[in-house]
């Protein structure tokens, strides 16, 4: 597998394929898991060629402190992507993707506006502007991000189809464990009683759609569901937790099918954990 280290690597890589090589692309932050895995198999299998970045980018970090411990694993990662049959990964430098008197940024619109975007100010923008870059650069025809991060997702192909890009941008299911938690490189944060515990977020999805699916779809008895389900711990403090309209990444409304979708970010102790599942059409 290559290492394209600069953009000039990248570049010269880029042309010396043959312009009729599907190419697919998977962007990441790094310290692999099972989850990536996902995206990097399905990738393979319906791409040519198959190409991943390692990023962590400081633009969508609006807690320095989340920057400077998020786990960096270069050897361990470029293995993971060898094994799954990546061609290629690029792992440019801060100054690559930003050199000197860099300003430009991607505004998301009004379905960047609330729950992570509402938490995390800025962390959209930052996402959508490396996105872009990456793609720019990669010219993929296919590009693949997880649904665990629902929203991220739904910006991303909102994105792809407003500033015309010419590309696929893909969802991949979310990988758990076996009892229910959501990959996530932050997981390794938590404590064995906070591990333990972060099993309710999964529960509490699990709960709602088993509601939806029992034929409630008033939306206080849903979202109290939702909610009622994670305060069973003390310790673990709710940011927010709702029934959405995946059309629009807004609150549900009666009257509106949807699908809707229910989405709960927590944070136990200093580890924020987002997940969320599709309920269906109401
Ligand atoms: P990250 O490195 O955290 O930025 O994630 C890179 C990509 O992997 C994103 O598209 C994520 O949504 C996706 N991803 C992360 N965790 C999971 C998971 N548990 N299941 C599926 N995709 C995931």
């Amino acid at each position: 597998m290559l290492k394209l280290r600069t953009l000039q690597e990248l570049k010269d890589w880029r042309a010396g394929l043959d312009p009729t090589t599907s190419v697919g692309f998977v962007p990441t932050m790094g310290a692999l898991h099972q989850g990536h895995a996902s995206l990097l198999r399905t990738s393979v299998q319906e791409c040519q060629v198959s190409i991943a970045s390692i990023f962590v980018n400081p633009l969508q970090f609006n807690e320095g402190s989340d920057f400077k411990r998020y786990p960096r694993t270069e050897d361990e990662d470029c293995q993971l992507l060898a094994e799954f049959g990546m061609d290629a990964v690029y792992l440019p430098t801060r100054e690559d993707i930003y050199p000197d008197g860099y300003e430009c940024r991607v505004r998301p619109g009004p379905g960047g506006e609330l729950y992570e975007g509402y938490h995390r100010p800025g962390h959209f923008e930052g996402m959508m502007t490396v996105v872009l870059k990456l793609f720019q650069r990669v010219q993929p025809h296919r590009a693949y991000f997880g649904e665990k991060d629902a929203q991220q997702l739904w910006l991303v192909k909102r994105m792809a189809q407003d500033l015309d890009l010419n590309l696929l941008v893909c969802g991949c299911e979310t990988v758990r464990e076996k009892d229910g938690l959501a990959l996530s490189s932050r997981n390794a944060f938590l404590t064995a009683q906070q591990r333990s515990e972060s099993v309710i977020v999964y529960q509490a999805l699990c709960a709602t759609r088993e509601l939806f699916r029992s034929g409630v779809h008033e939306l206080p008895r849903l979202n109290q569901m939702l909610t009622q389900t994670l305060q069973k711990y003390e310790q673990t403090e709710i940011e927010y937790a709702e029934v959405i309209d995946d059309r629009t990444f807004r609150p549900a409304e009666v009257g509106n099918p949807g699908p809707w979708r229910a989405l709960v970010a927590v944070r136990m102790g200093e580890t924020r954990l987002i997940d969320n599942m599709l309920l269906g059409t109401a």
